[in-house]
């Protein structure tokens, strides 16, 4: 551990060695170019769980979809959820639009911390996030990115997930925070982690905290975090078929109270329609939900007669109704295969 003393020296060469790196490596992202809290808002809940240069397409249409708060607010469910396939973890989507329905009848967006918290899908990382980048509030970060950062600096060999190991680096973070400007401090450290350093072998000749990590000195920085308990995918069968009909698709829409993806289209699975006839391997991939892998094997069938539940949905329309992501792969994948026949 750092000493009382020296990590007072320390703790301003990191900010300064952090800030003047940040100013001039940090990547060129929309959600930088601006400080409406809305749009940072925004970007932080896109960016739970999902790869940032997978968000920016996604981030984009969605603000010209819904530029503000009243926009989102009123905006039809099935837009929403339409704007969101792709991205994963639907709940995220919903939880927005309660919070902007919530916002809408206040004075103002929420600037605290605590007030931010008080909003459906916000937890303790995206207050910070939105208080120190949008308002300037001095309240410190901890996502994965930190948490790897900072127990390398520190050499920390406790498990980043117990929660013990997570309140001392939660404290180390508050302590390192630069509080004149903490939007900026807190991008530079998940900056650092998101593209210096890495998971697996950090790029440490090109890091600007370097001089001051303890991981590094001890040259122990690719063992570090421990991170126990982790457990492997669970992996499962799916069966889905695709049966066509003059340019329609034949679907099923997940009811309202599913307790995953609600309002969701899916392809149908081959245990729903057990009198369909198959003809033959359509698509197969996998795909990993949590902690569960998929392996998924499409079969193009044809109908004996209409089942009842299920809708023909014009191909065309395809683009504007919202359609699980397992069923965008497949059709997508079915597309490709399409075009490089002969
Ligand atoms: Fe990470 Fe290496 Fe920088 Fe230490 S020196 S913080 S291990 S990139």
């Amino acid at each position: 551990m750092i000493g009382q003393a020296k990590m007072a020296l320390d703790i301003s060469a990191i900010r300064r060695g952090l800030r003047k790196w940040y100013r001039m490596h940090q990547r060129d992202l929309p959600w930088r170019r601006t400080t409406d809290p809305y749009r940072i808002w925004i970007s932080e809940i896109m960016l739970q769980q999902t790869r940032v240069a997978a968000v920016i397409p996604y981030y984009e249409r969605f603000l010209t979809l819904f530029p503000d708060v009243p926009a989102l607010a009123s905006a039809p469910e099935q837009e929403l959820l339409a704007a969101w396939a792709g991205l994963g973890y639907y709940s995220r989507a919903r939880n927005l639009q309660k919070a902007a329905r919530a916002i809408v009848k206040l004075p103002h967006f929420p600037r605290e911390y605590e007030a931010l918290l008080e909003l459906p899908g916000v937890g303790d990382y995206t207050a910070a996030a939105v208080a120190s980048i949008a308002f300037g509030k001095p309240h410190a970060v901890l996502d994965g990115n930190v948490l790897r950062v900072l127990s390398r600096m520190l050499a920390e060999h406790g498990d980043i997930k117990s929660q013990v190991v997570r309140a001392r680096l939660r404290q180390v973070a508050g302590t390192l925070l630069d509080r004149k400007r903490p939007g900026e401090f807190n991008q530079a450290v998940m900056e650092l982690g998101a593209t210096i350093c890495l998971p697996k072998r950090p790029l440490c000749p090109d890091c600007p905290v370097r001089p001051h990590c303890q991981a590094r000195r001890q040259g122990i920085e690719n063992q570090l975090p421990l991170a126990g308990g982790r457990s492997s995918a669970a992996q499962r069968e799916k069966h889905l078929l695709l049966i066509e009909k003059g340019g329609k698709i034949l679907l099923w829409q997940r009811p309202a109270d599913s307790p995953r993806l609600a309002g969701f289209w899916e392809l149908p699975e081959r245990e729903q329609i057990p009198g369909a006839k198959m003809r033959g391997q359509a698509a197969g991939f996998r795909h990993t939900i949590v902690n569960t892998t998929y392996l998924v094997q499409v079969q193009r069938a044809v109908l004996p007669a209409h089942p009842p539940g299920f809708r023909w949905v014009d191909q065309g329309s395809l683009g504007s109704v919202p359609i699980s992501t397992i069923a965008k792969k497949a059709l997508i994948l079915i597309a490709q295969t399409a075009r490089e026949q002969p």
